[in-house]
């Protein structure tokens, strides 16, 4: 477990809150370094409870702005949403992900598999999923390798949309998560109607569990359910050893979070492959 090889991720971020009049710049930033090649992809581990490592990461958007320095995602995937460059951003984060899970399964021989998130709005947009399914069939990734991680939040604002799209990637084999599970809407009916195969609890509600029982009794509620769904449950933002234990007792099958690793760049993720 390495704590030291974290990429250029938290620590380093400026706090960026872009006044109103210069959302359009940023945006315009944004759709420049698109242009430039100046995102990059991190790779967080997620750590597999029980069992052998499964080998998974979940790919976060790093953007280094030449002036601006480090912008958090929180900062420009709302704005990116409004303004449609969702569309491009999320195409391309899709294509690199898959691209570096390919090259990290030949590389590592094992069976890695990558998480991403993608907006509703991706989802909800023609001409949609085929060209993903078929990208995957062009460079040869099985679909099962990746995840598609979406927030309810934006799941509860276009349902009808979102469920088509959806079930095409799961009828070709990748998997679904609802992230941010048990904050906000919280929409236990998406659950009946959806294809989802893992919730993934929110960091807020994971560093309650240390400090409170109606907490515990909350999670293993939700664990139980899920698990009765037949669906997976990973703990988001473990950051402490307290935290791990107790993800661990109340039966999550996967934790994600600093104590576990931090975001790594593609160098270090095969690295970690290779130490794991
Ligand atoms: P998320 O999908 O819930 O990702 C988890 C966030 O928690 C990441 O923040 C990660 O760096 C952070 N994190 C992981 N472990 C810990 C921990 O132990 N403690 C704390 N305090 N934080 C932890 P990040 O990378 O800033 O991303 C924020 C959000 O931006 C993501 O939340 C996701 O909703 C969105 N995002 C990131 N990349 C993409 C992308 O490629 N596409 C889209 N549509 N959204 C993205
Ligand atoms: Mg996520
Ligand atoms: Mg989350």
């Amino acid at each position: 477990m390495s704590h030291s090889t974290a990429l250029h991720a938290q620590p380093r971020r400026r706090a960026l809150r872009p006044a109103r009049g210069a959302q359009l710049d940023l945006m315009e930033e944004l759709r420049l370094a698109l242009r430039r090649g100046q995102l990059r992809l991190a790779y967080q581990p997620i750590h597999r409870m029980r069992g052998a490592d499964s080998s998974s990461f979940e790919a976060l958007l790093r953007w280094r702005h030449p002036v601006l320095g480090d912008v958090a995602p929180e900062h420009f995937i709302d704005l990116a949403e409004q303004d449609g460059l969702i569309l491009e951003l999320g195409d391309w984060a899709f294509r690199a992900a898959a691209a570096e899970c390919r090259r990290l399964r030949s590389v590592s021989g094992r069976s890695v598999h990558v998480a991403i998130n993608v907006s509703a709005l991706q989802l909800s947009s023609r001409p949609g999923m085929q060209i993903w399914l078929r990208h995957l069939q062009d460079i040869d990734l099985p679909a099962d390798a990746l995840s598609v991680e979406i927030t309810e939040r934006v799941m509860v604002r276009h349902p009808e949309a979102v469920a088509g799209q959806l079930r095409l990637l799961a009828d070709a084999g990748v998997r679904i998560a609802l992230d941010d599970f048990g904050v906000g809407y919280s929409n236990l009916a998406l659950l009946g109607q959806l294809p989802v195969h893992a919730l993934k609890f929110d960091r807020s509600l994971t560093q309650a569990l240390v400090d409170s029982e109606r907490h515990r009794t909350i999670a293993s509620s939700i664990v139980d359910m899920a698990h009765r769904l037949r669906m997976q449950v990973v703990a988001e933002g473990v950051e402490q050893t307290a935290q791990a234990a107790i993800t661990h007792e109340l039966g999550f099958d996967f934790a994600q979070g600093y104590w576990y690793g931090r975001p790594l760049s593609a160098a270090q993720a095969e690295q970690w492959l290779r130490a794991a």
